[in-house]
């Protein structure tokens, strides 16, 4: 007998936090459907992007804010916080954590000269990382 659907997918949705938890790093979608499917093998992809995106709503995955034409990224996030900046390496895409969150001054100085009050921010820095560069010497 075939499992019912809503048990079925709050399993579907525990294997994907799973997965997120243990690996601990930035996974694509089809990083995080090539680990569920040794699971699940019925899985589609399109149930993998639908429960991250309500993984995404409870604020437990938190998706990257990457250029349009990357494949879409995410990474497990359980206070639901805004901690930290991506580093993207554009010749080996590795993705680096970067732990502070400097821009509160800009953010304070565009308020003073703008009176725009700040709420959020998305920044994505660009470059070489550390062994591609090494590499290119
Ligand atoms: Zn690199
Ligand atoms: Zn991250
Ligand atoms: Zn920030």
């Amino acid at each position: 007998m075939d499992t019912p659907a809503k048990e079925r997918n709050t399993k579907q949705k525990r294997l994907i936090l799973d997965c997120m938890k243990s690996s601990g790093r930035h996974m694509n979608v089809e990083e995080i459907y090539g680990i569920i499917k040794k699971h699940d093998e019925k899985i589609s992809i399109a149930t993998v992007y639908r429960n991250l995106r309500m993984l995404e709503q409870q604020g437990v995955v938190k998706k990257l804010y990457m250029a349009e034409d990357s494949p879409s990224f995410y990474e497990f996030n359980d206070n639901g916080e805004h901690t930290h900046h991506h580093l993207v390496c554009s010749r080996c895409g590795a993705i680096i954590d970067f732990e502070e969150d400097l821009l509160e001054s800009l953010e304070k100085t565009i308020e003073e000269k703008k009176g725009f009050k700040i709420k959020d921010h998305r920044v994505v820095f660009y470059g070489l990382c550390r062994e591609c560069r090494e590499a290119e010497k």
